[in-house]
């Protein structure tokens, strides 16, 4: 047909272009660092054994593949809610959290930027990290809201600018977005402290503003996931208004079951009882209901106290593995003769090392070593393992010396 022929070559994802390069590269020895996905020290996708605990069980009963309803499974969002806000959690026992299951965390991202478009009032802004995951700023235009920057990181220092946020909040129009990384920020690796955090929520409240949480990596800065709720736990007893978007593709290493949830928190149940119809309205016709196995097996896990035990350990697992290989980079890199001063990766937290190296320098890496990243410096630390550390440091080492 003649208009398909008019149509022009959309451009690459930023990040998954990356791995579609390193899929056709067939030079041996290549590393690929640009997918924020875990892998084991073999360099091999893994499955948590307590999720595969889970998902072994599920089978064993004969798991049914009826609809979920439009919201999704409520036993499954009363679970992963209680993981987010916490077992005890007075809003959730008063009704007064909407929420809805959704397709991970990019899906929960959309319908609450749908969610802001149909309800604040036109031209309200949203302010995203600069930098951010930058699928934040596509899936916000394209709901239809203004995307603006907020300082996050110090470029001189690779730091958290904790002045520049507070003078962004100070300075936006009262009653804007602000979209919140809940921890271990993406791409950065910079986390505010417990006491910085108590102040940007007071910086917020004092211009009545309002908080998107994304959390993709509860589990994965501390890991203890408990530990790693603190900034959601601190927003919802300060008042915010607050919407949360949550994850568990990384923490669960669920990827490519796409589980998540939006939660909207309101001041009474019935205020919570007219936003899930709202919800449910912008669901319905985008795409029915959300899919149902990855939310039974993280449903298995949180309700069985066995596996939920044997799941905070996995995840402490992960977290460890990552840790641990942030600090032999930085070693290696030491031990192949750099100079270089890595101490910020050193205090960076989560998936990523924001190395602070260039555009031009990526690009060595990748044309020279067939090292793949994300062209502003970030590592996915788990692509890292014993077999390929020597050879990653050294590489950095040349191309940043
Ligand atoms: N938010 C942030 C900050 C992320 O880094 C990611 C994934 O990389 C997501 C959301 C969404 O991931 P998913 O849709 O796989 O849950």
């Amino acid at each position: 047909s003649a208009y398909l022929d008019t149509i022009e070559q959309g451009p690459p994802d930023a990040i998954l272009g990356i791995a579609q390069a390193f899929r056709e590269n067939n030079r041996p020895g290549k590393v690929n660092l640009a997918v924020g996905a875990y892998r084991d020290d073999a360099g091999l996708p893994f499955v948590l054994p307590s999720v595969a605990a889970a998902e072994a069980r599920l089978l064993s009963r004969g798991e049914k593949k009826e609809y979920a309803p439009i919201e999704g499974l409520p036993g499954f969002i009363q679970l992963a809610l209680k993981f987010a806000y916490g077992d005890d959690c007075a809003a959730l026992k008063e009704g007064r959290i909407a929420a809805v299951q959704t397709l991970s965390g990019t899906g929960a991202c959309r319908l609450a930027g749908e969610f802001y478009a149909r309800f604040l009032p036109k031209g309200t802004a949203i302010y995203v990290s600069d930098p951010t995951w930058g699928n934040h700023i596509n899936i916000m235009q394209l709901a239809g809201l203004e995307v603006r920057k907020y300082r996050y990181l110090d470029r001189a220092t690779q730091g958290f600018d904790f002045e520049g946020l507070l003078a962004d909040i100070e300075a936006a129009p009262a009653g804007s977005i602000f979209l919140l990384h809940a921890c271990a920020h993406n791409p950065t690796g910079v986390d505010p402290s417990s006491e910085q955090w108590r102040t940007v929520s007071n910086a917020i409240l004092r211009k009545g503003h309002h908080v998107l949480l994304d959390c993709a990596y509860q589990g994965f800065a501390s890991g203890d996931a408990e530990a790693d709720a603190f900034a959601i736990r601190l927003f919802l007893d300060e008042g915010h208004s607050l919407l949360l978007a949550q994850s568990f593709a990384k923490n669960f290493g669920l990827y490519g079951e796409r589980v998540g949830t939006l939660s909207v928190v309101c001041a009474d149940a019935a205020s919570a009882g007219r936003v899930l119809s709202q919800l449910k309205c912008i669901v319905r016709p985008m795409y029915s209901s959300p899919p149902i196995h990855g939310a039974l097996i993280v449903n298995e896990v949180l309700s069985n106290a066995e596996l939920r035990r044997q799941y905070y350990g996995d995840c402490a697992g992960l977290a460890d593995r990552i840790g641990t290989m942030r600090l032999r980079l930085i070693e290696e890199l030491a031990a192949v003769g750099s100079t270089h001063d890595w101490s910020h990766v050193k205090n960076q937290i989560g998936m990523f090392a924001f190395t602070g190296m260039t555009a031009a320098m990526c690009d060595e890496l990748t044309e020279r070593h067939a090292i793949y990243l994300t062209r502003d410096g970030r590592i996915s630390l788990p692509g890292l393992n014993s077999g390929n550390l020597a050879f990653v440091a050294s590489a950095i080492h040349e191309v940043t010396n």
